[in-house]
């Protein structure tokens, strides 16, 4: 295509709330434009990019026996009330109501159409085990959209949704999709790791993520150094540390008079010790209003997916002030173990707190602190309602199965899952087996993040010039620039070139634009183009052109008439690489 005649509004400044390469550069490329909060136009350079993924995608599933379906993204709302996912998707799921008074939901995802619809055409055990994907809008009212099309409020994904008779069947789909997987991400030139996940709001067993590798992800990576475990912080199991010693008696635990410093930063200040000195006591509700403590220590967080495993699945939240003002009879703030024990209905302990010799913690006294406090002593470690486990996220310093833990940084663009039953029961999907016997399918579901790859690998893709995108997803292949429009011999050149690689099928654009030659090579580097042809009349004369390759830092000069195998030659290797 020709670049005198395509939209391509490169721009030199870019909005403030740009923080991160891939946003910056995917605007000052011209490849997107920003029409509200979380929502974005894909301009042609743009939608090329996502159609060259999603060819890939497409081509992928299929060769793994996925079919090509599309669901419609308006859904009522009674499906999701038929699995509590109304409820558990929160705010995040995009509601209206139409002018009958129906309630529908924006699909966010579509575990429950796709089951109704697998429950109106599955009869049969001979049916399975079959696999339905679609690539197509998601809309999630996220909290907080940023870093440009990676966490917006509408994008593309590719959800494909497998119903098993088995669990054998299951685990063997499973490993077709994180293969079909392996070489999705390896096409499309990204690095990725995988990582052991929780299955979050999204329910069943097993799960595992795929993560571009970044400083600007917004998952943590937990992994040890051999490479034998890598988990999502969200899920990444700890061993518990070694308990502390001292020799001789701990003192009786004492007050501490802390007023007005309520957090672990102000106390800290206050009393000069450090958080790892004290025991944070976090007090949740549960869906069916149950209360339940969690104590870590001061320089740790709770997890939020073990608490949910503690508690039997069940949705909680951070008590409000009066349920905490009415379990310690204090401001929030000046929570402690003492005594909690006997007013709510579980106290999770976290190992490292059990293994603590004594700490510091809130008095359940407005203003008041305790120290001294002694794990066993001063609060149970055991019985009916006190459990001590892993409840918190891994740390620096931690361990797994002995190895010490890593952290980096992550992108997620894609995960899968081993759901189960979790919809299929709810949704009545059943299937007939060879004794004519009824059975919940088991289902999984794999999802991609469409636009996420492509900032992903711009992400992981750019210097100070611009993108450095895949041969395999950049808008096109090859740029051919023609330097100078007023030599005749530079066009002629140059269009013989473009006509060659076009007629070869390879995607090209000819910077044919009325431009200096440094606007146009700006430009070509923005934009990223894997390699790049250069015509000009100095090389002309003695019969070459120039090609680059966009990592290179000089260009090869190559005669004319080899420029089309030379740049056959470089596609392939870059293919291949
Ligand atoms: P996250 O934890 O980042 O919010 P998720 O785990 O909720 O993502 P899934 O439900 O697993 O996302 O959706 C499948 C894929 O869709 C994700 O792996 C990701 O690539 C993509 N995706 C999810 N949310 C967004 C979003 N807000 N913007 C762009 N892509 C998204
Ligand atoms: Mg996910």
């Amino acid at each position: 295509m020709r670049y005198s005649q395509l939209l391509i509004p490169t721009v030199k400044e870019v909005p403030a709330e740009a923080e991160i390469p891939s946003h910056r550069l995917m605007i000052r490329a011209g490849f997107i434009r920003k029409l509200a909060s979380g929502t974005y136009t894909y301009l042609p350079l743009g939608l090329r990019v996502l159609h060259k993924i999603m060819a890939i995608v497409r081509h992928e599933m299929n060769a793994a026996g996925a079919q090509e379906i599309l669901l419609p993204s308006v859904q009522p709302m009674e499906l999701w009330e038929k699995t509590g996912r109304d409820v558990d998707y929160g705010q995040t799921m995009a509601r209206f109501t139409d002018r009958h008074g129906r309630q529908n939901v924006l699909a966010p995802t579509a575990e429950e159409v796709i089951t109704h619809v697998a429950a109106q055409e599955i009869k049969s055990y001979k049916q399975l085990p079959i696999n339905l994907y679609q690539i197509s809008f998601k809309f999630r009212d996220e909290f907080r959209p940023r870093f440009g099309v990676l966490r917006s409020r509408e994008f593309i994904m590719k959800d494909a949704y497998s119903f098993n008779a088995s669990p054998e069947s299951l685990a063997e789909t499973y490993q077709q999709m994180y293969d079909a997987y392996c070489r999705i991400f390896k096409r499309c030139g990204i690095e990725y790791v995988i990582v052991e996940a929780e299955t979050g709001e999204m329910g069943g067993s097993g799960s595992h993520q795929f993560t571009i590798p970044c400083e600007n992800g917004e998952d943590v990576i937990v992994y040890t150094e051999d490479g034998s475990y890598a988990a999502n912080i969200e899920k990444a199991a700890v061993d518990p540390l070694p308990a502390q010693q001292i020799d001789g008696d701990v003192s009786p635990a004492a007050q501490l008079h802390t007023p007005n410093v309520g957090t672990i930063e102000e106390v800290c200040k206050f009393l000069k010790t450090k958080p790892h000195k004290m025991i944070k006591t976090l007090i949740y509700v549960t869906g069916d209003d149950e209360t339940v403590v969690c104590l870590v220590r001061g320089d740790h967080d709770v997890n939020d997916e073990k608490l949910t495993q503690a508690v039997g699945g069940k949705h909680t939240e951070l008590a409000g002030e009066s349920r905490v003002q009415n379990i310690t009879g204090a401001d929030v703030g000046f929570a402690g173990p003492i005594g909690i024990a006997d007013k709510v209905d579980l106290l999770l302990i976290d190992h490292a707190v059990a293994g603590m010799v004594f700490g510091i913690s809130g008095a359940n006294k407005t203003d008041y602190h305790m120290a001294k406090v002694v794990p066993g002593r001063d609060f149970p470690l055991e019985g009916d309602k006190v459990q001590v486990l892993d409840i918190r996220n891994a740390a620096e310093g931690d361990t797994h199965g002995g190895a010490k833990l890593l952290f980096k940084r992550g992108i997620e663009v894609g995960q899968v899952f081993q759901l189960g039953t979790k919809y299929t029961s709810k949704l009545g999907c059943t299937f007939l087996d060879e004794d004519g016997k009824d059975h919940p399918c088991l289902m999984g579901c794999y999802g991609i993040g469409i636009n996420r790859i492509f900032a992903s690998a711009i992400e992981t893709g750019h210097d100070e010039n611009g993108c450095i995108l895949p041969i395999n997803i950049a808008p096109f292949q090859v740029e051919v620039v023609q330097v100078n429009n007023d030599s005749e011999a530079v066009v002629a050149g140059a269009e013989q070139i473009y006509d060659a690689l076009q007629a070869d099928g390879i995607d090209v654009l000819l910077d044919d634009r009325k431009a200096r030659p440094g606007v146009k090579f700006k430009d070509a580097d923005l934009l990223g183009i894997p390699i790049r042809v250069v015509v000009g009349d100095r090389g002309l004369k003695e019969g070459n052109v120039e090609i680059k390759r966009r990592t290179d830092d000089k260009p090869t000069d190559v005669p004319i008439g080899d420029a089309v195998a030379t740049v056959k030659r470089i596609i392939e290797e870059l293919s291949q690489a």
